[in-house]
Order: C-alpha cells, then sequence, then structure tokens
C-alpha cells in the first residue's frame, strides 16, 4: 500500500491544496451515506427520491425523508476528519469542493468551501426566487411558498445542474492545486467525480482515503484504505511535524 511517509519530503512544497469530499468523511458523524449497505430508507432506494421526478410525483415523501436527514445532520458533529481538514489551512491555501450538504466542514472551521450539491439547511422556492435558511424543524409537508408555490429542498439533485459560479470555482482551483486529497467519495457522480482529472493534469499528487476502492483508485498517487476520521488527522501531523 502506498502511504503518506512517501510525500514528507514533499509536504512544505504544497501550496494549494484541493480536499475533494463526498458522503463517506461524515459517515462517522453519524450521517449515513447514499450507497453501501445504509443506502435504504423505509424500503425505498434513496438515489431515487433525490430527483426532481420523485419530488413532484410525492412531494410529502421527499420532503419526510429530507426531513429526518435534516434531523440528523442538526444533531451532528464534525468528526476528526473535518477538524483535520480546517486545521490544514495552518500550512497552505485550502478549498474543500464537496459533494455533501451537511455543513459540517464550514462548522469545524473550514473557511473556504464550495458546496457542489448546495445544502440541506437552504430552502428554496421551486418556482420564484425565495430563498432561506431554516435551522427549525419543518411540519406540514410539503411546505408551500408565498407565491403559492411548492417549497424544496436547495440541494441539487440527481440530473440538475450544479450551481455554475460554483462549479467554475471548483475547476479552476482543482486546475491550480498541486495537492488533492480525495476522502469518503465513491467518485461516481458526475460531474463532482471529474475534479481529481483537472488536477492530475496539473500535475498534482493525488490521494485517496476510503475504504473501499473507487473508480479513480488507479490513478491516485497515494491509496490509504481506511476510513477518514482515522486517516486525515495522520496526513494532517505530518504538516505539523515538517512545519514546527
Ligand atoms: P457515496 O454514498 O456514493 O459514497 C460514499 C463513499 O464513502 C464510498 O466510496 C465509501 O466507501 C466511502 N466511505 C464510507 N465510510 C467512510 C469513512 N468513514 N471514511 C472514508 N470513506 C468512507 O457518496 P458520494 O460520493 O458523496 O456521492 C453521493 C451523493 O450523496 C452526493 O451527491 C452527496 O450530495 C450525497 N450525500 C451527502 C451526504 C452528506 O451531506 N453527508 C450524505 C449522503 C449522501
Amino acid at each position: 500500500m502506498k502511504m503518506f511517509e512517501l510525500i514528507k519530503d514533499q509536504i512544505k512544497n504544497f501550496k494549494k491544496i484541493a480536499v475533494v469530499t463526498g458522503a463517506g468523511i461524515s459517515q462517522e458523524s453519524g450521517i449515513p451515506t447514499f450507497r453501501g449497505k445504509d443506502g435504504l430508507w423505509k424500503n425505498y432506494d434513496v438515489m431515487k427520491l433525490a430527483t426532481i421526478d420523485a419530488f413532484y410525483e410525492n412531494p410529502k415523501l421527499v420532503w419526510e425523508w429530507y426531513n429526518e436527514r435534516r434531523k440528523n445532520i442538526f444533531q451532528a458533529q464534525p468528526n476528526l476528519g473535518h477538524k483535520a481538514i480546517a486545521e490544514l489551512e495552518k500550512y497552505a491555501e485550502v478549498v474543500v469542493l464537496t459533494q455533501n450538504i451537511d455543513g459540517l466542514h464550514q462548522k469545524s472551521g473550514s473557511s473556504k468551501v464550495l458546496e457542489l450539491h448546495g445544502s440541506i439547511v437552504t430552502i428554496k422556492c421551486s418556482v420564484c426566487d425565495y430563498k432561506e435558511e431554516i435551522l427549525t424543524e419543518i411540519s406540514d409537508f410539503p411546505p408551500y411558498c408565498k407565491c403559492g408555490n411548492i417549497l424544496r429542498p436547495d440541494v441539487v439533485w440527481f440530473g440538475e445542474s450544479l450551481p455554475q459560479k460554483v462549479w467554475q470555482n471548483a475547476i479552476v482551483f482543482a486546475s491550480e492545486c498541486d495537492l488533492m486529497i480525495i476522502a469518503g467519495t465513491s467518485l461516481v457522480v458526475s460531474p463532482a467525480n471529474t475534479l481529481p482529472i483537472y488536477a492530475k493534469q496539473n500535475n498534482a499528487t493525488l490521494i485517496e482515503i476510503n475504504p473501499e476502492s473507487t473508480e479513480m483508485s488507479e490513478e491516485m498517487d497515494i491509496i490509504i484504505r481506511n476510513t477518514s476520521a482515522k486517516e486525515l488527522p495522520k496526513l494532517v501531523s505530518l504538516f505539523r511535524t515538517n512545519y514546527d
């Protein structure tokens, strides 16, 4: 297995670090991932609930699912993986490119977080421009906007476009970084899964932290087959000791 020690001598050369994260980084905070054994909810396939078609077909059902996720996410705390990423800012310019909608990177102190798939905390109108952060529970599903149309979570569903400005900024940083850390993502969701390619084109070093192999494992310079809360602190301690 390729280990962090391989980059020990390069640590001080890493000036721009992109951290690409997915559901797996929040798994140790008690938030289930989509794929794998936790990917079922009351016998519904979550991949089929996170679509605009599912929403219009049964907004009440989709809202009930999001409400459970919201409750769980509001209670969740950042784990050692999120915290390690926040600490990395002491040593380099760091931008977190996350597919997560849970806000835990911000909660752990990361200052530059690009939410590629939106946020579960924010609610928006399915038709007009209304958008608001709502930190309390929502009752009566589906909720309605003042304009009379249905409100929805401000997340990107399968088949929808990413927020264009956020995505453009993500591509720019991925293309400029000299180290990309990819943690807790299966790299199957497009276009987020193309970010490592931009980094590779810049000859960046690619590190994957994931207990399972992914679509792009073969492209990685370093692969750590363990959980992010266990491994990210070890990676960051390499920075700490090299900068002390
Ligand atoms: P995914 O569910 O497809 O894959 C999760 C990956 O994390 C898997 O490769 C798995 O092996 C790995 N993993 C599981 N536990 C881990 C751990 N402790 N440490 C490191 N890796 C671990 O998730 P994805 O790639 O993010 O893509 C699916 C979509 O799911 C995204 O669009 C995202 O918005 C959404 N999602 C987000 C959350 C969240 O915000 N926390 C939760 C569920 C799903």
